[in-house]
């Protein structure tokens, strides 16, 4: 699939209005970080940081994991790699951790909650992605964050590292970003305040999804009922994507309905300009980008948003089928 796209691969996600979308990849592994070169992509948008603590019998050694992390930035020779902490609990239960019995375990103790109650491995990581920054510019986001001061809290541990690593000796990196995870609704409503402090945040859309229409993204059955170009989940996009704005924050979608070429371009039409994807999405999203005029787009939308359509898929479609 990689080589249909490759004449496109060195070009830029420009609509054909002239707007210009960037495109991350997501990735978990080293094995992934190769891909950033055959993708095309800007840099990693989320490098989930799950798999080393999930594929061990104990939690992973600070050593070991400065020095993945470490690989995984030489691996990305300079472009940007977003570090996900650790986003454990809910679907991703590890096997040395006690089980928690949870009626609800998507909605319960999980990512920065664990985090925050239980410092000792969330700072370890932090301590591990600062010695692997080895100096370079450092990028790393919260997971799950559902009101401002978990945020806060979360950035300051990060901020107290820095300053514990620097007295130890460590050569702090060059720069660092701390950004959140916005896949609760509730985040979208946080003070200016957040958005001011987030140097960047991120739309979870598998989560976002699942919360913003109270339908388990595990459960095909009741998932499948709620299409993401759903009028009302545009809408709440929408006012993410004006809310950041206000504050001049950066924002990306990194959430697999990025990857879909449809949905990436009604994200587009919604305002968003960075999102991050699984690399062999990269080319699809992009080729259907630059085919398409995000003006017109936004016309066919706002047309479907004023008949009362429930989705604006049918018309966009319509309109996409109209044009090849
Ligand atoms: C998301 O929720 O969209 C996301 C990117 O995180 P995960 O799929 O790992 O929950
Ligand atoms: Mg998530």
């Amino acid at each position: 699939a990689q080589q249909r796209y490759a004449s496109i691969r060195d070009k830029p996600a420009e609509t054909r209005c002239g707007s210009v979308l960037s495109l991350h990849m997501n990735a978990g592994l080293m094995a992934d970080l190769p891909s950033l070169e055959g993708s095309g992509a800007e840099g990693v948008g989320l490098f989930r940081t799950e798999l080393q603590f999930l594929t061990r019998s104990r939690v992973p050694r600070r050593s070991e994991l400065a020095s993945i992390y470490k690989s995984v930035m030489d691996a990305a020779h300079g472009k940007r790699v977003v570090f996900r902490t650790l986003d454990i609990g809910s679907d991703k239960v590890l096997p040395y951790m006690k089980a928690t019995e949870e009626p609800n375990p998507a909605l319960g103790w999980r990512a920065i909650r664990v985090g925050l109650d239980k410092k000792g491995v969330m700072r370890m990581q932090l301590q591990a992605l600062i010695r692997g920054a080895e100096g370079r510019p450092l990028s790393v986001m919260f997971p799950f964050v559902a009101q401002f001061d978990e945020f806060r809290a979360a950035r300051q541990h990060l901020l107290d590292e820095l300053e514990r690593e620097d007295k130890l000796g460590h050569v702090l990196p060059e720069s660092v970003e701390i950004g959140a995870m916005l896949e609760t609704p509730s985040l979208a409503f946080a003070p200016r305040q957040f958005f001011e402090m987030a140097d960047f945040i991120s739309i979870g859309g598998n989560d976002l999804k699942q919360f913003f229409f109270a339908a388990d993204r595990e459960n095909e059955r009741v998932r499948k009922r709620y299409d993401t170009l759903n009028v009302s989940y545009l809408t709440f996009l929408q006012q993410i994507v004006s809310r950041c704005a206000m504050t001049e924050t950066p924002l990306s979608f990194c959430g697999e309905d990025a990857g879909r070429p449809v949905e990436a371009l009604c994200f587009a039409a919604m305002g968003l300009r960075s999102l991050s994807m699984r690399p062999a999405s990269i080319g699809p999203v992009k080729s259907l980008l630059r085919r398409c005029d995000l003006e017109e787009a936004k016309t066919v939308i706002k047309t479907a948003f004023e008949s009362g359509e429930q989705s604006v898929r049918p018309a966009v479609i319509n309109w996409l089928t109209g044009k090849a």
